[in-house]
């Protein structure tokens, strides 16, 4: 039973981890940094450079945009890591994983990743946060798709991140193809 001494464990659990693609940046993930931010003094955010073979936008284009997003929130560290996600955090004193709910669907697959994840580094939980109700159909993947065909996505994104969306989209369509974002 921990003691009730004030301030006794300051320092215990207050920096989370959140990892993902982030590719891009959605406000369903920046929702729950901030609710993040109610419960930890810290969270790193960090983005995985290998978790998809072709990302739509580079480790270091998602990381620069990420950086600029929090650029005014000091509590925020933003960060990219390779490999196994226990590797990174066992450089950091995080000893909590936050990851996002949207669905039941979402549930199995991060149920196997947390477990995997704990088998592999007994001292790593990981905190589940259900999505808002504003963002529970906002995925990174959708974004994109949305984006790609020409639709809106203003509201559901930064600003930042639609202009890059557009940027990215006003490619032609036979460069497109060759770096094989149409596929
Ligand atoms: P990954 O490729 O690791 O799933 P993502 O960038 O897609 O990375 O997502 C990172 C985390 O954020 C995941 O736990 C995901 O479920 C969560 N997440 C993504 N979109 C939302 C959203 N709209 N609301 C709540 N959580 C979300």
């Amino acid at each position: 039973m921990a003691k009730e001494k004030k301030g006794e464990y300051r320092d215990v659990g207050k920096i989370a981890i959140y990892p993902g693609s982030f590719d891009p940046i959605t406000y369903g993930h920046i929702d729950i940094i901030e609710r993040a931010l109610e419960i930890f003094d810290k969270v790193i955010i960090a983005i995985a450079e290998n978790a998809e073979k072709r990302p739509l936008f580079s480790a270091e284009e998602r990381l620069q945009m990420v950086k600029t997003i929090f650029k005014d929130t000091p509590n925020v560290i933003v960060d990219s890591f390779k490999g196994l996600l226990v590797d990174y955090v066992a450089k950091t004193n995080a000893k909590v994983s936050l990851r996002g709910l949207r669905a039941t669907s979402d549930f199995e697959y991060e149920f196997h990743m947390a477990s995997m994840n704990r088998s592999l580094n007994t001292h790593l939980d990981t905190l589940f946060m259900m999505t808002s109700k504003d963002y529970f159909f906002v995925s990174s993947r959708t974004i994109k798709e949305v984006a790609r065909l020409g639709g809106g996505v203003e509201g559901l994104v930064p600003d930042l991140v639609v202009r890059r969306l557009k940027e990215k989209f006003k490619l032609p369509v036979a460069k497109r193809k060759q770096i094989g974002w149409d596929d």
